[in-house]
């Protein structure tokens, strides 16, 4: 893919109540209330390890995760994943990535195993949590966040566009190829799948990758674009 300067995209400004303005970083969390959010103990199964678990919300709330998008969005990094499993009807995703066991709860508790020392604990819990961000569910319209990028709930954005220059964010080749791979599924029915698919990962990528939740919210934006050019082929 070439990279041409002076990349720009128009996004829509979201209400700062929602979910995508608002974000679901552990970080952000630790800041407000720092004892409620992490339990670290030694792990059960394994010697000089450890186990977390995190609240992602004050009060567990089943609601707080959509089911039906948490496991889709896993499935887009599936291949990331030594071993996925997730039940749209429980609510519970387990995954093994990078050696460390990570369970997700639709109440947004997530569980942390085997991982090595706490800034590991912390980072992994960053990780996920922008991984799950789409799936959560925003209080402004009762839908996944990702419905809230995509536009599709239609309750979220403030009305105005915001122009974004991507070619200076960290990690912009993820972006500036989700983009282009989004074009080529619109151009050419035969690369449908094949780069709808790519758009996703590396959408999703980005989003877990952004040093910040504001960037972090383009990688979701653009999921939520190629959802709806998804939906439209159907
Ligand atoms: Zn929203
Ligand atoms: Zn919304």
């Amino acid at each position: 893919m070439k990279v041409s300067k002076g990349i720009q995209i128009l996004v829509p400004r979201f209400k700062d109540e929602c979910l995508l303005s608002k974000g679901i970083e552990v970080r952000d969390l630790l800041k407000v209330r720092k004892e409620t959010v992490l339990y670290v103990q030694p792990c059960a199964s394994e010697r000089g390890k450890l186990m977390a678990d995190i609240e992602l919300v004050k009060e567990p709330d089943a609601q707080f995760i959509d089911p039906p998008t948490l496991c889709s969005l896993l499935e887009i990094h599936r291949r990331r994943f030594a071993e996925l499993r997730c039940s749209p009807n429980l609510g519970v995703a387990k995954l093994k990535w990078k050696g460390r066991e990570i369970s997700i709860f639709k109440n947004g508790k997530l569980k942390i195993q085997r991982a090595l020392n706490r800034d590991e604990i912390l980072r992994i819990a960053n990780s996920v949590s922008r991984l799950i961000w789409g799936a959560a569910v925003c209080e402004v319209c009762g839908q996944p966040t990702l419905s809230c990028a995509s536009g599709k709930c239609g309750k979220c954005t403030s009305g105005e566009k915001v122009a974004v220059q991507i070619d200076g964010l960290p990690n912009a080749e993820l972006l500036q190829q989700g983009y282009a791979n989004l074009e080529k599924a619109q151009e050419s029915p035969e690369e449908f799948e094949k780069s709808l698919r790519a758009t996703r990962y590396l959408a999703l990528f980005f989003t877990m990758e952004a040093p910040n939740k504001d960037d972090a919210a383009l990688g979701l934006i653009l999921l939520g674009e190629a959802e709806q050019v998804g939906a439209q082929k159907l």
